[in-house]
């Protein structure tokens, strides 16, 4: 049996494997020191109240003759599907539009099988990593990635320069990972390009609760979009969910291919030959976080993130660092003076002890940035707050270390 050629394609070791290598070896060098970690995006607070009485009860029933249920409904459980429809969109997406997934990494690996071989993809770059390798896996970089830089310079909005020849525009807002949250004016924009071109736009809103200064949450806020956007949704970084697993797609009946055929239809095909739907106790738990009650914790746990994320920004800006992000993201996106933004990753490490994502694992246009993550208890922000002003990084003026504490453990 051959190997799939593709997979010496893709980056050797998957992005936070590296990161994990070179914790474990700083580890192994300096037993005796606590680690801040600011790396991975993995969500930290405690499920809210009134997901957990949710969860809790869903799962008694399931123990009772009257209350057990086996395989859901293909598209996914109705009234989660109702919720989302009423709650995210304002009943501006039917539910029969909405399918519920276990997360929006599997969607977006589910979405390659979808549009098969042959099809070349424009990405904003740097982007989640998950958009370019499952590309990659199927169908090879060759003649179908085409990075878009996204920079300080472009304001990270995407160079369309090459995109032109591109099948799908993948856009995600607020972006991971440089926080970048677009405007009506400039989705706008995207949408007439995508239109003008015969182009999809596969829209991730992963982050999407972040933004509340009114910019848009949906592609579909745009007019026209329905007839080239497909989006994908996460309950992950909006009800910490990471573990539990639940996404969503929308998929308008809208949306056509060239011969007319909707794309909804070979969707329903698709998913029901590749899996069998979401955990039934997952959805019971997006029911609960979608309840009067559930959206009112969600929306106070997603301001204690930006709050954190706020604290981090103001730290890095008043020791003059170039931070992007933060303000409608998790995330902070930070340019470095290092030769490469793992070396900038090493030197945080080893003098202020933070763990943080080097840029060049979101693409070529990272390389020179490090991202920072606010997904974390507030006495770590604290802590972090505190060595960013003191450390003796090469980046920033010199100062001493100062280790508060001395146990080897990752906070
Ligand atoms: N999309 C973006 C932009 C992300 O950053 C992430 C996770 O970090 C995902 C999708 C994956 O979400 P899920 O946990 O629902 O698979």
């Amino acid at each position: 049996m051959r190997r799939n050629s593709y997979f010496s394609q893709v980056a050797k070791n998957y992005l936070f494997s590296e990161v994990a290598k070179r914790k474990e070896a700083f580890f192994h060098e300096n037993p005796h020191s606590t680690l801040i970690s600011l790396s991975i995006g993995d969500t930290t607070e405690p499920l809210t109240p009134t997901i957990c009485e949710g969860l809790t009860k869903a799962a008694a029933l399931l123990g009772t003759r009257e209350g057990y249920t086996g395989y859901g409904a293909e598209k996914g459980n109705v009234q989660l599907r109702t919720r989302i429809s009423q709650e995210i969109y304002q009943g501006k997406i039917c539910p029969d539009a909405i399918f519920i997934s276990d997360g929006a990494k599997c969607d977006i690996g589910r979405l390659t099988l979808l549009f098969g071989p042959n099809v070349r993809i424009a990405v904003e770059d740097p982007s989640y990593p998950a958009y370019i390798d499952t590309a990659i896996i199927h169908r090879g970089y060759e003649n179908t990635i085409l990075p878009l830089p996204c920079t300080p310079e472009n304001d990270f909005f995407p160079d369309l320069t090459t995109a032109a020849s591109a099948d799908i525009l993948y856009i995600c807002s607020p972006n991971n990972p440089t926080g970048k949250t677009y405007s009506a004016k400039e989705l706008e924009h995207l949408v007439a390009y995508a239109k003008a071109h015969k182009q999809f736009i596969i829209f991730d809103s992963a982050y999407a609760f972040y933004v509340q200064d009114g910019r848009p949450r949906s592609i579909y806020e745009i007019p026209g979009s329905k007839e080239v956007a497909i989006e994908i949704g996460s309950f992950s970084k909006m009800a910490g969910f990471t573990g539990i697993r639940l996404g969503w797609m929308v998929v308008p009946s809208e949306l056509c291919y060239e011969d007319g055929h909707t794309v909804q239809s070979d969707w329903v095909r698709l998913i029901t030959t590749f899996y069998n739907g979401a955990s039934s106790l997952a959805q019971q738990g997006g029911i609960a976080a979608l309840s009067p009650t559930g959206l009112e914790e969600i929306t106070a746990q997603i301001r204690f993130y930006k709050e954190n994320a706020s604290l981090l920004r103001q730290a890095c800006l008043e020791r003059g660092w170039q931070t992007y992000g933060g303000i409608h993201s998790p995330y902070l996106w930070i340019k470095t003076t290092h030769n490469t933004s793992w070396e900038a990753f090493d030197d945080l490490l080893r003098n202020a002890h933070i763990l943080t994502t080097p840029g060049i694992g979101f693409g070529k246009s990272g390389e020179g940035f490090l991202r920072l993550s606010s997904f974390a208890s507030r006495e770590v922000i604290h802590e972090a707050v505190q060595r960013i002003k003191v450390t003796s990084c090469a980046t920033f003026p010199s100062g001493k270390v100062h280790m508060t504490k001395n146990r080897a453990r990752v906070m």
